[in-house]
């Protein structure tokens, strides 16, 4: 048999007992025959406010209290996903902005010791990176830790910095390349959206989010809590939108979960995506909702 021929025979295989197969027995096949199970991705915040207040910011940060989320409860968080997935692809530091955390340098250790193999990016919006002492950017070099820019239109020299970081073997790189465009959430209050159409185009249905022993498909989900209390708003977020970390123990069955759409997909866009050209938020509903 040709090796082509083999391997489409072994993904046939595998896509029919993914069908089949208990989720649990899933986990136990993958743990025999592979690398063991395996999360492509996760984020959390590690404080929910913003030294920068961007129009349109998909984590609703401009409208969220200032927050330093605790340590001790974000490695909680990953010592549960750790008994489910022996391994995570990427793990990306976020919030708000990560650097404004007094304690942000002693996550690395303990978060390196459960997931060894995992890339652990820190995104930034750059601001404070020439605040940092020798001891940021030798935790960094030490653990591993990569820096990831978001460029926005600000009086950060993104480019050095990622020069910088690179020559002192850090890896560092940009987030993204033009935040001169900010993409518009354009939330349906009402929920009559197509969670269908609007699960097909959405751009955020892979950035997973861990908080408080719960994993997220997307990060809209478990942040919308910020424009609810600031505008008083009711975006629902039901039971069956997460993952209990303490309830549900089978990466397939999360897996398979993540690849449907979930209730609050029916808030979402469903229509052509809009961008707004960046600018400061004036914590205005229409950032966020087109009513
Ligand atoms: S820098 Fe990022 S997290 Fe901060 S307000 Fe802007 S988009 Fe949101
Ligand atoms: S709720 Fe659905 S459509 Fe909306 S951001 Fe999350 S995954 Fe995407």
């Amino acid at each position: 048999m040709k090796l082509s021929t083999l391997v489409k025979f072994i993904n046939a295989i595998k896509t029919v007992s993914n069908k089949v197969l208990p989720y649990s027995f899933q986990d136990f096949l993958s743990r025999k025959l592979g690398n063991g199970t395996y999360l492509s991705q996760v984020e959390f915040h590690l404080v929910d406010h913003c030294n920068l207040n961007c129009a349109h910011c998909n984590h609703f940060t401009p409208l969220a209290p200032e927050n330093f989320c605790k340590i001790e409860e974000i490695l909680e968080d990953f010592k549960k996903l750790k008994k489910i997935f022996d391994n995570i692809g990427k793990i990306f530091v976020v919030g708000g902005e990560p650097l404004l955390h007094p304690e942000l340098l002693s996550l690395f250790k303990p978060l390196r010791e459960i997931y060894p193999k995992s890339e652990i990016i820190i995104i930034t919006n750059g601001i404070l990176l020439n605040k940092q002492n020798d001891d940021f950017f030798n935790t960094l070099k030490k653990y591993n830790i990569a820096i990831s820019m978001t460029h926005y239109p600000i009086k950060v020299d993104y480019e050095g910095w990622i020069n910088k970081f690179n020559g002192i073997g850090i890896k560092a790189y940009y987030f993204s390349l033009d935040r001169n465009k900010m993409r518009k959430q354009n939330l349906n209050p009402k929920g009559t959206n197509d969670k269908n159409i609007a699960f097909s185009k959405c751009h955020e249905k892979n950035c997973h989010f861990v908080r408080d022993g719960k994993l997220y498909v997307c990060t809209p989900t478990p942040n919308i809590i910020f424009l609810n209390n600031y505008f008083n708003f009711n975006f629902e977020v039901k039971k069956t939108d997460y993952i209990d970390l303490n309830k549900i123990k089978s990466a397939s069955y999360i897996n398979a979960k993540f690849k449907k759409p979930i209730d609050f997909c029916k808030y979402c866009n469903d229509k052509e995506i809009e961008f707004d050209t960046y600018k400061t938020s004036k914590k205005e509903l229409s950032e966020w909702v087109k009513l």
